[in-house]
């Protein structure tokens, strides 16, 4: 069976890592994008240079309608979905709870659990036995901030992936007998541009010394944990969540 893989907000960081890796693994690899266009032609150009198959759908998947034309873009382009990665998440400025107000947490919410729930929707109704389909997996990839709450700078992020985890655990058991995995990668402070949106674009190498193993982690230490659980080999794995986080 061809092995079709999405990856949402795979234009940079850890979701390019994640779409790079499963290319050269096989996957036909669908690189979502929220706007930027070019990192997204980018990576799948060193796809196809590397002999892989990928394709660019831009799509923002905070929002049904497009997460909707995503999943008919790649039945279309690729064939059915075998995996799911929902990679794309946000965060915003640094603050304290008591500076935030609704709107942010609403777009937080919004963008970090509305979004993964429709993206875990549509790939159930493509994968599970009980509709016709041939299974599959879904990994969600939430955060290390779900178990510690990620006090004075964004403790609405880190409440929106613990909301993810618990979907993890929650999707995992209600489709488990339908031929679907759903598992869970928590990495910790991870080299990407994320931290720039947070108004602290150093913030790994501040935080680096407060991390047992003492550095922060790169993009492939969290693909490579992503991967597995995608694989063959963790056929007995549903329902679990891997810290990727060098033991925060
Ligand atoms: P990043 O470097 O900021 O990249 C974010 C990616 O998501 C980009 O490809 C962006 O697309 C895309 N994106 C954002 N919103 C989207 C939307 N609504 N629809 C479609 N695509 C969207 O982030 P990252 O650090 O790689 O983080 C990836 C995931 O890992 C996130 O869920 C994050 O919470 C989680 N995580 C990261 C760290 C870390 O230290 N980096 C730690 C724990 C968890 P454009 O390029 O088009 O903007």
């Amino acid at each position: 069976m061809k092995e079709v893989m999405i990856v949402t907000g795979a234009s940079r960081g850890i979701g390019a890592a994640i779409a790079r890796m499963a290319a050269a693994r096989g996957y036909a690899v669908c690189v979502n994008y929220k706007s930027r266009r070019d990192a997204a032609e980018q990576v799948v150009s060193q796809i196809r240079a590397a002999g892989g198959e990928a394709i660019a759908v831009r799509a923002d998947v905070s929002q049904e309608g497009d997460t909707v034309r995503l999943f008919e873009t790649v039945d279309q382009e690729l064939g059915t979905v075998t995996a799911l990665v929902i990679n794309a998440g946000i965060l915003e400025t640094q603050m304290r709870v008591d500076q935030m107000d609704a709107a942010r947490v609403a777009r937080i919410m919004q963008a970090n659990v509305v979004g993964p729930f429709i993206c875990a929707r549509e790939a159930v109704r493509r994968m599970s036995t009980r509709s016709g389909g041939q299974g599959g997996v879904i990994v969600n990839i939430s955060s290390a901030a779900a178990r510690l709450g990620s006090p004075g700078e964004y403790v609405d992020y880190a409440a929106s992936k613990g909301a993810m985890d618990t979907m993890t655990i929650g999707l995992a058991k209600e489709v488990a007998a339908e031929g679907i995995r759903v598992n869970g990668v928590r990495p910790g402070v991870i080299y990407t541009e994320i931290h720039a949106s947070g108004g602290e674009p150093a913030r790994v190498d501040r935080v680096a010394a407060k991390v047992p193993m003492g550095r922060g982690g790169q993009v492939d230490e969290v693909a490579a944990a992503v991967l597995w659980l995608c694989a063959d080999e963790a056929s007995y794995a549903t329902g679990a969540i891997i810290d990727v986080a060098g033991g925060i």
